[in-house]
């Protein structure tokens, strides 16, 4: 993984920001320099029983491993590189409810049960991340309310339908701002309207799976660093092999999205890693009522949509674009900079001091894969871009199949997936050719 820290200079007559120390064990992002301090988890090794096993230390392997350990099972996390290593602890913070194809068209492709079972459960990952932030006192500067913004006239009608819809859904909590409002809660002229959110919300995402852990370990769940998972041994008990260690599990859950690799190769054939990148500005000081006085989150209505908001420091995240395929963009600060500026021309001067790269699993319908790979082996990934809230949703969901209630998990398990168009080889250019024509239609509408 190939990231980018800047250390440009402060503009003249500026007092140089000193910049937090980088902590190299994960991508080199502004997480990384102001995470919670986590203690040592030495990684697997000789031999070691659970009930459950868990691959990945992301927010879907967290969130399953905290519901499960809280219902008293011996939960044991085995996780690559550290906590929060993958996309839990680089992505935007922003907690956007639903999934990343909406209800409407759930209801249209799928029918009216399944949009009613899906559409029951779309607003209770966010409910579940604040729970746990308030019961475990987990400390990653949670701040409430999300804008939608809408770029032209499309958009805004789309957003009156998306606030209707959701209405249907029993989700009250949402307000249409106009183009002045708009430009009160976010000084930019870009936007013609803008849907606000006020359950949504935004977090230091690395601190909430940080926490996470640590709220897990609390109970008595163990987790292992360092401890790639090479090999899958299915059979009851399952057992999973990591280079120095062997563990045997009632369970497996693997959740290891758009890191796994080719571990488990039915789980890489129906979806596409791709990366998203996020700049860091220096800390803004009284500029930050210039462009976010009400400190709320911000992401834009474009097929690739731009997302933005503050730090706890003050600092301007802003982050955009997909890379398909997940190459790993060499210069982070020239990808995301043309972007921030077309929002706030008047940064124009503003340092950036990280810059960093995620990777995030696609799937062709855009819907999150979920299932079993056999009867104790269970998955979830592909949540498409939108996972902050999705992941902890499908966490206790995987932990209510695993104590015997699996009406919840058969609801996602039964959507259908296909490969994408093009195969191994061309996936990628095609899937980049259709976003390109989305994209242009963005930049042409009024
Ligand atoms: C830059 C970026 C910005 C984003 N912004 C937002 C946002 O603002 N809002 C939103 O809702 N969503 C956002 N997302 C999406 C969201 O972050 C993800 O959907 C979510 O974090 C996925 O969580 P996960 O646990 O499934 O995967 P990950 O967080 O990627 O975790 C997977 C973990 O599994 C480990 N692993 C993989 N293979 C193995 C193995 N063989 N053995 C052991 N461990 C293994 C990896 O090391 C990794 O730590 C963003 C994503 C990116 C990349």
């Amino acid at each position: 993984m190939q990231t980018t820290v800047f250390s440009q200079p402060g503009q003249p007559g500026q007092a140089p920001h000193p910049r937090p120390a980088m902590n190299d064990a994960h991508a080199p992002s502004y997480y990384a320099a102001t995470a919670l301090p986590q203690p040592a988890r030495p990684p697997l090794r000789g031999r070691a029983e659970a009930d459950v096993a868990v691959i990945g230390a992301g927010y879907t392997g967290l969130s399953a491993a905290l519901h499960l350990a809280e219902a008293g099972f011996r939960v044991v996390v085995l996780e690559a590189r550290r906590v929060g290593w993958g996309a839990s602890g680089r992505n935007g913070g922003q907690l956007v409810h639903s999934y990343s194809r909406d209800l409407d068209v759930i209801e249209a492709r799928h029918g009216v049960d399944t949009a009613r079972a899906l559409g029951s459960m779309a607003f209770e990952g966010a409910a579940i991340i604040k729970q746990r932030i308030r019961h475990y006192g987990i400390d990653c500067h949670f701040r409430p309310g999300g804008l939608f913004a809408a770029i032209n006239s499309r958009q805004v009608d789309q957003l009156a339908h998306h606030k209707a819809l959701w209405e249907r859904f029993g989700h009250a909590e949402l307000d249409m701002l106009d183009a002045r409002q708009c430009e009160a809660a976010v000084g930019s002229t870009r936007y013609r309207a803008a849907l606000l959110d006020h359950s949504a919300g935004h977090v230091h995402p690395l601190r909430l799976a940080q926490g996470e852990a640590q709220a897990f370990e609390s109970l008595g769940g163990v987790i292992h660093e360092d401890s790639t998972v090479l090999r899958i041994e299915r059979g009851e008990p399952a057992v999973v092999q990591t280079a120095d260690g062997e563990l045997q599990a009632r369970y497996v859950i693997v959740a290891g999205n758009a890191y796994l690799g080719g571990l488990v190769p039915e789980l890489a054939a129906r979806t596409m890693p791709c990366g998203s990148q996020v700049v860091a500005t220096e800390p803004l000081g009284k500029r930050f009522a210039e462009i976010l006085p009400q400190n709320l989150c911000v992401e834009d209505c474009n097929f690739l949509l731009d997302y933005f908001r503050l730090s706890a420091d003050r600092r301007l995240l802003y982050g955009g674009g997909v890379t398909y395929g997940a190459r790993d963009p060499a210069h982070v600060e020239a990808m995301i900079r043309p972007k921030l500026l077309k929002t706030f021309p008047q940064l124009r001067d503003v340092r950036i001091d990280f810059g960093w790269t995620g990777n995030f699993l696609l799937t062709l319908s855009r819907l999150p894969e979920v299932g079993r790979l056999s009867p104790n082996i269970y998955y979830s990934q592909g949540c498409s871009g939108h996972g902050v809230t999705f992941t902890h949703l499908i966490g206790k969901v995987l932990a209510e199949a695993l104590q015997g209630q699996a009406e919840r998990f058969d609801a996602f398990a039964s959507l259908p997936h296909y490969p994408f168009p093009g195969g191994r080889l061309l996936r990628v250019p095609f899937t980049a050719l259709g976003a390109f024509w989305y994209d242009l239609r963005d930049r042409l509408q009024r």
